[in-house]
């Protein structure tokens, strides 16, 4: 007999790839460049150049073995290094090689700190509104997801609720600064109070409670926006961070996991996720684009578009009356639907060739989301679609 599990999940596909492949179809038929999709968070904006380049001289260059032979389990471990030396720099850590675990994506990086710190059975909390794939990813494992509600003033953390649900039995807690879907981010009052929380809880229990911190938008801050890196507030934190979206390499899948030296058995966990990928065999990432990423380790691709899309929509939403909180990162806004099923609103949209995403599989019905990592010029065009939508439906 096939698997029934994941027979079962067929049944709930992602929303977001099925409006990514109505938006492709309606391509065809009116031409891509009419249809205003905002469902995929894949990045708009070329790699830099020096990537690009640092290809091209390895692979003209380089012994070829070396560039497509396996990589070691862990990594590379010049590549680790460089990363550690970055990451000390930039966020007063002291990471050594034995702290870093290179992965496929954030997602692998995620698959392997789950893996490390939590056991069948356990609860791994999360708060809304959250990238819906976290279900797949913690409920493969054993462990259970459960969401915190959001906090609709500003969707910081729900710390009443939150400490509701934190029992015993929770061994995790996943966060996303900056946000996907929301694009807000953490204050670093945020962050203190929940490492307060979150060691508080540790002695009421007697066991760790580790933060896995998801952070491939770590990069994408616009102006006047900090956030706090969040290893530096809580021991127990492994960090998640994936080159998808600072260096527009989504598809060249990598990212790596980083363990805080200050956490519980620290010098355990990369060589335990060694051993999750032997199990899940998704092991030893390309050799080739470890060794190019480190050598760019502390470029990003000019996102510099994102913010100014996020400025033209979020000044176009205000203006039509929608309830909206300014992104301070990524790609995406959040806005309150104009009516409460944000389905319906989402499916009226298609009308107008608009492409949103309701909020439901975020855990927030009600919302709904735009991945603006488009052409500026297409969001532009896309505004009198907007507003056209808006004024014949609901006024
Ligand atoms: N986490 C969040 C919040 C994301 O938005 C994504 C991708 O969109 C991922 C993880 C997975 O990232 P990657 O493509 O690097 O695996």
């Amino acid at each position: 007999m096939i698997a029934q599990k994941y027979k079962k999940m067929l049944d709930g596909k992602s929303v977001i790839r099925q409006l990514a492949e109505f938006a492709t179809e309606r391509g065809h038929e009116i031409g891509y460049e009419n249809v205003f999709d905002y469902s995929l968070g894949n990045p708009s904006v070329p790699v830099p150049k020096e990537f690009t380049q640092v290809m091209i001289d390895m692979l003209s260059s380089k012994c070829p073995t070396e560039l497509h032979g396996y990589s070691p389990s862990l990594g590379i471990s010049s590549v680790r290094k460089k990363i550690v030396q970055s990451l000390n720099r930039r966020f007063d850590m002291n990471y050594t090689e034995n702290h870093i675990f290179m992965t496929s994506g954030a997602a692998g990086a995620l698959a392997h700190a789950v893996r490390c710190v939590t056991q069948p059975g356990d609860e791994v909390l999360t708060f809304a509104p959250f990238f819906p794939e976290y279900r797949p990813y913690i409920d493969l494992t054993g462990a259970t997801l459960k969401v915190v509600p959001p906090n609709m003033e500003d969707f910081q953390i729900n710390f009443t609720l939150f400490e509701e649900m934190l029992t015993e039995k929770v061994t995790a807690v996943l966060i996303n600064t900056p946000n996907n879907p929301s694009g807000v981010v953490y204050f670093t009052e945020t962050v203190k109070k929940l490492a307060e929380f979150l060691r508080t809880k540790e002695n009421e229990y007697g066991h760790e409670i580790f933060i896995i911190s998801d952070e491939p938008y770590r990069e994408i801050l616009f102006e006047g926006v900090d956030t706090p890196y969040v290893s530096k507030y809580y021991d127990n934190t492994l960090s998640c961070y994936s080159y998808s979206k600072s260096l527009s390499l989504p598809g060249e899948r990598i990212g790596y996991v980083a363990v805080n030296p200050t956490c519980v058995d620290s010098d355990l966990i990369v060589s335990m996720c060694g051993q999750v990928s032997r199990g899940t065999g998704h092991n030893c990432p390309p050799s080739i684009i470890q060794l190019a990423v480190a050598e760019v380790v502390d470029l990003t691709a000019d996102m510099s578009v994102y913010e100014t899309n996020m400025n033209l929509i979020y000044d176009k939403l205000v203006e039509l009356g929608f309830n909206c909180i300014k992104p301070g990162g990524t790609f995406y806004i959040f806005p309150k639907a104009l009516e409460e099923d944000a389905k319906v609103f989402c499916q009226k949209a298609l009308k107008y060739d608009l492409i949103l995403v309701p909020g439901d599989s975020f855990g927030c019905p009600g919302y709904f989301r735009m991945a603006y990592c488009i052409d500026t010029e297409k969001v532009k065009r896309s505004l009198p679609a907007l507003e056209k939508f808006v004024k014949t439906e609901y006024r």
